[in-house]
């Protein structure tokens, strides 16, 4: 039988391989391989979700009520906040606003898996930068931002920065984000990626809204999410906050209506639940210390942790470890040759990624 015809692509995108999800966990198992919250959904979220308008009509097309209620939380003008489902959807719509065929778009790797695919799709040239390592464990796996700087060439339209950096986890510190974004062209687009800084200790680390960044740099955006610490990952929504006049290249180049009723319900209930929400992300961080603490007793160099993820970093013996994980029912996310990062997840599942790490040591 002859191969049918089918529709050319581009060979680039024929290439490209689809975005990467986490392995589904069976029922004893603990799904550590997506970052994503442990917790059950709050009562209050359910009560309103099911309350959510009618479904057979269209959602509000710019989620004006989650947005009055990020842009008065933030002290920003509506105009300056854009809400897409999830901020994933957010680095596509900016990236394929700023940067085309030609152009180059700066990212420190290793990073958030999306990352490279971004000027791929755009047509863009992406230009990984090398994390920097270093013989102290827990200063490595942070952002090269002077090699990044360096990196940046007449032909660079979009930066991505990463804090807390998935999947190693240190954050960038406000020191380091002024001094690099005074390196930066102020016609270049700098996205600080902030989509864990819920669970952020480090009393140094960049915090784009709390600082008020967008003020003094109108090029940069701030990206959050309501996927990690108020756990509505399954429902698809997060946000940007910028100045308005880049937030609209964002708004121009995204999917129309794909921020459901459901979605915008939820970010406002969970809103109206933070306290409670934000007790919980303070046990996380408490679990996250207990594990990160654990690992480096047993000798393991884990880098600063201020995600709800640890980097273990396995090597070569990678793709050995993770399949101890695999075995003791805990899915994790292994890179391979590189490390492997776990979620921090149940209790229960704590003392059971300890038991794995130590029975490969
Ligand atoms: N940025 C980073 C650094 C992430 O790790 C993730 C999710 N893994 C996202 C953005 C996207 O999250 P979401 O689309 O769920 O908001």
């Amino acid at each position: 039988m002859t191969e049918p015809i089918l529709p050319r692509i581009r060979p680039e995108i024929a290439a490209l391989a689809p975005y990467r999800q986490g392995k589904q966990a069976g029922p004893d198992a603990f799904k550590l391989s997506s970052n994503e919250n442990p917790f059950e959904p709050l009562p209050s979220v359910l009560e309103a979700l099911a309350r959510t308008t009618p479904i057979n009509r269209y959602p509000d097309a710019t989620a004006t009520r989650l947005r009055e209620r990020l842009a008065a939380r933030y002290g920003v003008d509506l105009d300056q906040v854009h809400v897409a489902s999830g901020s994933v959807a957010i680095l596509y719509q900016l990236v394929q606003a700023a940067a085309s065929v030609g152009d180059e778009v700066v990212y420190a790797w290793r990073s958030f898996e999306a990352y490279p695919g971004l000027p791929l799709v755009a047509g863009a040239t992406g230009i990984p930068v090398p994390l920097k390592e270093s013989g102290d464990a827990e200063s490595s796996g942070r952002h090269d931002l002077d090699a990044m700087a360096d990196a940046v060439t007449d032909r660079t339209r979009a930066i991505l920065l990463c804090t807390p950096n998935n999947p190693t986890g240190p954050v960038i510190t406000s020191e380091e984000f002024s001094s690099f974004i005074a390196r930066v062209p102020a016609d270049v687009l700098v996205i600080l990626d902030e989509a864990y800084a819920e669970f952020v200790t480090a009393p140094d680390a960049v915090d784009g809204l709390k600082e008020r960044v967008i003020e003094k740099h109108p090029n940069v955006v701030i990206l959050r999410t309501f996927s990690k610490a108020y756990g509505l990952a399954g429902l698809r929504v997060g946000y940007a906050i910028g100045q308005a006049k880049v937030l609209d290249a964002a708004r121009a180049t995204g999917i129309p209506l794909s921020v459901t009723a459901a979605a915008e319900t939820a970010a406002i209930a969970s809103l109206d639940a933070e306290a409670e929400l934000m007790q919980r992300v303070a046990v996380i961080v408490e679990r996250r210390t207990t594990l990160v603490t654990a690992l480096r007793a047993q000798g393991w160099k884990v880098p600063d942790a201020q995600g709800n993820f640890v980097w273990l970093p396995t090597g070569a013996r990678t793709d050995e470890i993770a399949a101890a994980f695999v075995a003791a029912d805990v899915i994790v996310r292994p890179f391979s040759g590189d490390g492997i990062r776990i979620s921090v997840g149940e209790e229960a599942s704590i003392d059971r990624v300890l038991h794995v790490v130590s029975t490969v040591l």
